[in-house]
């Protein structure tokens, strides 16, 4: 496995993979590699020649107030994982390799980003789009695989690849889950023992809703509010959304059917989690 800091160097090695007739395979990450990360890699594996993981903490993402400088950071341990999993270049950049001091130019996509997670945190996918526009143009991927964990941030990034034309094709991998069905994150392990017991809640009421839908229920401001409400009884849990979206525009739909995806945002304290399902 190829470890480059620097952007020159990344660059040579995808164009001496390219020479070698090989696909380009591009994971995007923040570190703290988990079994949801290992799957996007697998998932990359399965379409490319040559898989890149990139992992960078992106201080554009992160707004004033939230936990970027808590963000957990286990660079060694990421390595490990990568070389085991037959990664063949690991992109780890510093913010000043990555940015100019004074970077001035933003990606703005407007449609899917404008409620849920968007709407709650500004900047936010501003600073997505930006840092994956520039991972495009450095790495130039065929395909790139993102986790439908985040699902707004797949629907965001399908957008500003097709709006801004990157020849690259966009691959939503599904969401891995711990045994009791808890979305796999990062921010996990900011929880205390009873709280991580507590927060199978989340997964389970997003069921729930699922199987209302199943038994013939339509009515999305009904589902969501007992998925809300089922939520908030689950102390410290505390609903920050909870919306049925259209899968491709985010935007809320009144109306159940298969191409909607329930989304949720749930808060414990300063820990923020989201969790997501699909109704098809
Ligand atoms: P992050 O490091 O949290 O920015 O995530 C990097 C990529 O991994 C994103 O595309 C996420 O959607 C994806 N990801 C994070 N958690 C999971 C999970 N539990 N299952 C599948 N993909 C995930």
């Amino acid at each position: 496995m190829i470890t480059v800091s620097a952007v020159e160097p990344l660059r040579r090695a995808v164009a001496a993979a390219r020479d070698n007739r090989k696909t380009v395979g591009l994971v995007p990450t923040m570190g703290c590699l988990h079994d949801g990360h290992r799957s996007l890699i697998t998932a990359a594996r399965g379409q490319a020649g040559f898989v890149v993981v990139s992992i960078f903490v992106n201080p554009l993402q992160f707004g004033p107030g939230e936990d970027l400088e808590r963000y957990p950071r286990t660079p060694e341990a990421d390595a490990e994982v990568c070389l085991r999993d037959g990664v063949d270049l690991l992109f780890m950049p510093d913010t000043a390799g990555l940015y100019a001091a004074d970077h001035s130019t933003r990606v703005d996509e407007s449609m899917a980003s404008s409620g849920l997670c968007g709407a709650r945190r500004p900047g936010h996918f501003t600073g997505v789009a930006t840092v994956v526009a520039k991972l495009f143009n450095m790495v130039q991927p065929d395909v790139a695989v993102f986790g439908q964990k985040d699902l707004q941030q797949v629907a965001v990034i399908r957008r500003m690849a097709r709006d801004l034309s990157f020849p690259v094709r966009i691959v939503a991998a599904p969401t891995v889950r711990e045994h009791d069905g808890l979305a796999m994150s990062s921010r996990n392990r900011y929880m205390d023992a009873e709280t991580r017991r507590r927060a199978a809640v989340i997964y389970r009421s997003l069921q729930a809703a699922a199987e209302s839908f199943r038994d013939g229920e339509r009515d999305a401001a009904r589902v969501c509010r007992e998925l809300a409400d089922r939520i908030n009884q689950q102390p410290p849990f505390q609903i920050e959304y909870a919306e049925a979206v259209d899968r491709g525009t985010m935007q809320p739909v009144a109306r159940l059917d298969e191409r909607v995806c329930l989304a949720v945002a749930v808060r414990a304290g300063a820990l923020r989690l989201i969790d997501n399902l699909s109704l098809a």
